[in-house]
């Protein structure tokens, strides 16, 4: 198996997922977000350039709203993601400024990075906010993106984030330990996938579907963030979300999860 080497990293970009951030009431999961933003602030102090991809709203607003399910129809959930997302920034603010670190939101849609003008733009928000010290939290415009400017899912978004902003290492947290070689909830044979030089038809195939119900995702657009990112040269690991703090150890060379060598 191959060392990994993550010593030179210093520009971070970390994904969490709505079943990572979720209870399965899709209520928030304290443990797990007060975990996210003291390894985080922990990194950020530590000299990281951090930015954080942070999906949820929609299922954070259905909750709060007491629509029990994540709405199916448009409007509900722009509506619902724009009471989530609030929620979420206001306990993103709190939590990370217990540990005296300052975090911003950026909302973006599709066309927020395929003009030009605006991709330049963006980037600068990014460069200036690092530079003040602050911790850009990104998600979907969910509220405003309608069908031709959604990215549809936080997997990919992050992919365009980190290679938008040259990020040294783009982690995906989520519900599961890695890409597996089936599904382990079915197959007990399944075996955790720890490295991944190449992205082809067999592995989208091992990715199967959809993943919970509460996030877009699953592990096929793990595989398009991968396929993206690393073809930018960053590489990309897909790691359990819900001890955050194993962060560290990835960043000091253990074997977590799956990683996507840079191509
Ligand atoms: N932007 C969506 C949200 O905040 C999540 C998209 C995703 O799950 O990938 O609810």
């Amino acid at each position: 198996m191959t060392k990994r080497d993550f010593s030179k990293v210093r520009r971070l970009v970390v994904k969490v997922g709505t079943s990572t951030l979720t209870h399965d009431t899709g209520k928030v999961n304290l443990k797990c977000l007060e975990k996210l933003a003291r390894t985080l602030s922990d990194l950020h102090n530590a000299g990281l350039e951090v930015i954080l991809v942070s999906s949820g709203a929609i299922s954070v607003g259905a909750q709060k709203l007491g629509l029990g399910e994540r709405p199916n129809d448009t409007k509900g959930r722009q509506a619902a993601s724009a009471v989530g997302q609030c929620e979420l920034m206001f306990l993103y603010d709190r939590l990370f400024g217990e540990y005296d670190n300052i975090v911003g939101q950026l909302l973006l849609t599709r066309s927020d990075v395929k003009n030009d003008e605006r991709r330049a733009n963006l980037l600068n928000t990014f460069e200036q906010m690092i530079a003040y010290g602050a911790i850009p939290v990104v998600n979907e415009n969910d509220s405003v993106a309608v069908e031709e400017v959604v990215f549809g899912d936080n997997d990919n978004l992050s992919a365009i984030v980190a290679e938008l902003v040259s990020a040294d290492l783009l982690v995906l947290l989520t519900d599961i330990d890695g890409l597996y070689t089936g599904d382990p909830r079915r197959d007990p044979n399944a075996a955790l996938v720890s490295d991944v030089y190449e992205i082809d038809e067999a592995l989208r195939t091992c990715a199967g579907g959809r993943g919970s119900t509460r996030g877009t995702g699953g592990m096929i657009t793990k595989i398009e963030a991968a396929e993206l990112a690393t073809s930018a040269g960053i590489p990309t690991v897909v790691i359990h979300g819900e001890a955050p703090e194993k962060l560290y150890d990835l960043l000091a060379g253990e074997e977590l999860g799956t990683l996507f060598h840079a191509r």
